[in-house]
């Protein structure tokens, strides 16, 4: 019997003497990988690790990571990467929640994870980098040979805590079936090979990052350059050398900013993708205008992986996500009743396929209230199909404004405010109000030239019912945004809750 997943992702490219990662230190072949992976794999059975025990890691990028990552399902355990932002309370959470077996910390002191780890009796390893920390010490004496323990498709490979913007996080448990098919799936509708040289610039704790994108390469034999995190001008110094790129929408208005990203600097480039949070239509715009290039922009998260995208070939259409994916089923339905919309109109998105993770871990409750009898997810994005089949995301089930009993869409009142000249960004929230239950409030970005209530109000009196008019317009110079570029809106109605009890 096979390691399903070790063996789909990492086992054709396992003796090759190709590039696999590339860093500013240098270049790891994929015969170098194995061995790391082999040494990593050895430790896990030494130190009494069983096929099915949970290995959670909190450290900054490097490429032991990710060799602790392939070491993990090639010995059949489970991995959680865990955000490195994470206060001392989460993880306690996390920790208590997952029971790990074996805790990697990100460097030898004695910090708050490895603390709290010891309290629930995990063993504690360190991972400082590639050269440093306990894990590294340790791999040097042990055989760069080891055997794939067997998995079926149907075994846990990881459990990812998703944003938690509601409530707590939860684990979603994904298996082996679950991240090998996604990456089966995307490698031909995004048209990867072994010529590819991805730009990583993403943090490897979440699922774009670590599964899109790791997985997706190393199936493929392509390479990697795998750099610390994203900033402008090391994106721009090492794209001559790449071929395609994953990005969230901040990266790209980020690389907009710089007159240094020029035309020039991407004629060469196969593909930009964007996904994990929702991109402008202008962002999309600007793009073409500068580098003669479409992003393609497709829709995935945690519990799900990537599920719908626009076409590599055809029309990359700005402000959709494209269509389902090969092989994953999507429909939308409405909230309450779970009954299809009628075509055009919005509802929940929910899908089903091997891309659908397995449920929540140890919550059997929030599980079942997650699918519907016939296996379908409930994702809580709220979506629109259009008569080709495109699909526009326009939020959150739970951004969901209902004022005066009428539901009022947050994106459809931004994509307006945005079109105000002057107007960078915007996000609207609904805030509790005596006389309407919610009232709509608006919270604006400019580009640096003052705008006033007024020219908001007469862009906005054309164009949308009054009941959607925000009743309030702030002014921010940004908004709050997680490591993915996903706009915390939980907390701006948190900050915002009491404006209009104050009045
Ligand atoms: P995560 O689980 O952190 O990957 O977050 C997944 C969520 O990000 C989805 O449920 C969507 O709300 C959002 N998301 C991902 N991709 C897009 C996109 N292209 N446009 C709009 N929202 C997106």
């Amino acid at each position: 019997m096979s390691n399903i997943l070790y063996d789909g992702i990492f086992t054709p490219n396992a003796n090759s003497e190709k590039t696999f990662i590339i860093t500013p230190k240098g270049e790891i072949s994929y015969l170098e990988f194995t061995a790391m992976t082999n040494k990593l794999a050895n430790i896990l059975v030494k130190k009494g690790l069983n096929p099915g025990d949970r290995v959670a890691v909190q450290s900054d990028k490097s490429v032991l990571y990710l060799a602790l990552y392939a070491a993990t399902i090639k010995a059949g355990c489970v991995f959680l990467p865990l955000n490195t932002a994470y206060t001392s309370s989460e993880l306690d959470y996390f920790i208590n929640d997952v029971e790990p077996r074996l805790v990697v910390v990100g460097d030898n002191a004695m910090n708050s994870l490895a603390l709290l780890a010891k309290e629930i009796g995990s063993e504690i390893m360190s991972l400082n980098g590639d050269e440093t920390g306990t894990l590294a010490a340790v791999a040097k004496n042990e055989s760069p040979v080891f055997e794939a323990v067997a998995r079926t498709g149907e075994d846990l490979a990881a459990i990812l805590y998703t944003s938690g913007t509601t409530g707590k996080s939860k684990g979603a448990k994904l298996c082996h079936r679950n991240l090998l098919s996604n990456a089966k799936v995307i490698s031909e509708a995004w048209q990867f090979t072994a010529d590819d040289i991805l730009l990583h610039m993403l943090p490897v704790y979440h699922t774009h990052g670590l599964f899109v994108a790791i997985n997706l390469l190393a199936m493929v034999g392509g390479s990697i350059i795998f750099l610390p995190k994203f900033n402008v001008e090391d994106a721009l110094s090492w794209m001559p050398k790449s071929t395609s790129m994953m990005g969230i929408p901040t990266f790209y208005t980020r690389l907009l900013n710089s007159s240094d990203f020029t035309q020039e600097l991407t004629d060469h480039m196969r593909l930009f993708i964007s996904g994990s949070a929702p991109m402008l239509t202008e962002t999309h715009l600007q793009f073409e205008e500068r580098t003669g290039k479409n992003i393609l922009e497709r829709y995935g998260m945690t519990e799900t992986s990537m599920s719908i995208s626009n076409p590599y070939n055809g029309t990359r259409i700005p402000g959709t996500v494209g269509k389902p994916l090969s092989g994953i089923d999507i429909r939308i339905t409405d909230a309450a009743s779970g009954q299809l919309v009628q075509p055009g109109d919005i509802g929940v998105i929910e899908q089903r396929g091997d891309n659908v993770f397995l449920g929540y871990w140890r919550k059997q409750d929030e599980t079942a209230e997650s699918f519907r009898d016939d296996g379908f997810f409930i994702t809580g994005d709220l979506g629109r199909e259009d008569e080709n089949g495109y699909i526009t995301i326009v939020g959150r089930n739970k951004d969901l404004i209902i004022s005066g009993g009428l539901n009022i869409y947050p994106k459809e009142i931004e994509s307006v405010i945005d079109e105000i000249d002057d107007v960078t960004e915007s996000a609207v929230i609904g805030v509790p109000h005596r006389d309407f239950g919610e009232a709509v409030v608006a919270i604006i970005v400019s580009n640096g030239n003052t705008l006033s209530d007024e020219d908001i109000q007469n862009h906005l009196v054309t164009k949308l019912a009054k009941f959607k008019q925000p009743k309030k317009i702030l002014y921010a110079n940004d908004l709050p945004r997680n490591t993915m570029g996903k706009v915390q809106k939980a907390e701006l109605r948190k900050h915002h809750a009491k404006i209009f009890h104050e009045e």
